[in-house]
């Protein structure tokens, strides 16, 4: 279902009012983690200022230590609806279990299935029986056949709304956070007729080089970019050194349109 084979044209998703995969790149932007309303609200109307249509932010985070931030979890999911009401912004966020589909379904816009899970099956077939966009992003050692595969899943549950989000892939490389793989964009792109986005916060994990990225992850012909953006980094509870303050943001954001 998932292979240009069985369908030619390319899909578009929406995700409010974005489309991902038309003409125009549609960027998803937006803090590491839910922290509080007013740290969402402040990224949420610098976004909103610059003409972008979706926020992201993380109310169950997925992390390598039992002891850091775990997330807000369900009251993560209520400031995000919160900021939709008062922001008219799509929010996207990740749920780690099937149970959070009920839970979430009527707070968000689109589910993000993380790296970690891109093979926990029973969670995509669970996010495949809803109807919600999904964004897929590529687990960490994941072939793009196995990628292609996890989103076969959701389809084969009736969900054709998926986006692929390559995030970069475990090598021997040390310079960066995970390597970015450039190549997966027009694999994925001739191998599906799904959308491709570029997470280039947790494929680089170096502000320095997320412009350049960005710029060649578009030029492979990836539909949007996601980025991480925070009001204040050096606070943040998790992915301190990786997230964007909205200075930092407004440089990348206008060498990236
Ligand atoms: C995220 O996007 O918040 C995240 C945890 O990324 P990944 O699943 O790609 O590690
Ligand atoms: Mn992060």
């Amino acid at each position: 279902l998932v292979s240009r084979a069985h369908q030619s044209a390319d899909t578009i998703i929406r995700i409010g009012d974005a489309e991902i995969g038309g003409n125009a790149p549609a960027h998803i932007f937006g803090p590491c983690a839910v922290e509080s309303y007013n740290q969402v609200a402040e990224v949420a109307s610098d976004l909103k200022q610059k003409g972008l249509k979706m926020i992201r932010g993380g109310a169950f985070k997925p992390r390598t230590s039992p002891y850091d931030f775990q997330g807000l979890g369900e009251e993560g999911l209520e400031i995000l609806r919160k900021t939709k009401e008062a922001h008219g912004l799509a929010v996207v966020s990740e749920i780690v279990a099937p149970e959070h589909v009920s839970m979430a379904e009527h707070q968000l816009d689109a589910f993000q299935i993380g790296a970690r899970n891109m093979q926990n099956f029973e969670l995509l077939k669970a996010v495949g029986r809803s109807r919600k966009p999904v964004i897929l992003k590529r687990g960490m050692s994941a072939t793009i056949e196995e990628f292609l595969y996890a989103a076969e899943y959701i389809l084969a549950e009736g969900n054709g709304n998926v986006v692929f989000c390559e995030r970069g892939i475990r090598t021997f490389e040390k310079s960066t956070r995970n390597t970015l793989d450039i190549s997966a964009v027009p694999l994925l792109k001739q191998a599906s007729h799904l959308p491709v986005l570029v997470d280039v916060t947790h494929s680089t994990g170096r502000k320095e080089i997320m412009s350049d990225c960005a710029k060649a992850a578009i030029a492979a012909g990836a539909d949007g970019i996601m980025a991480e953006v925070h009001p204040d980094p050096a606070v943040a509870l998790s992915d301190r050194a990786q997230q964007m303050s909205l200075e930092e943001f407004d440089k990348f954001y206008f060498s990236l349109i």
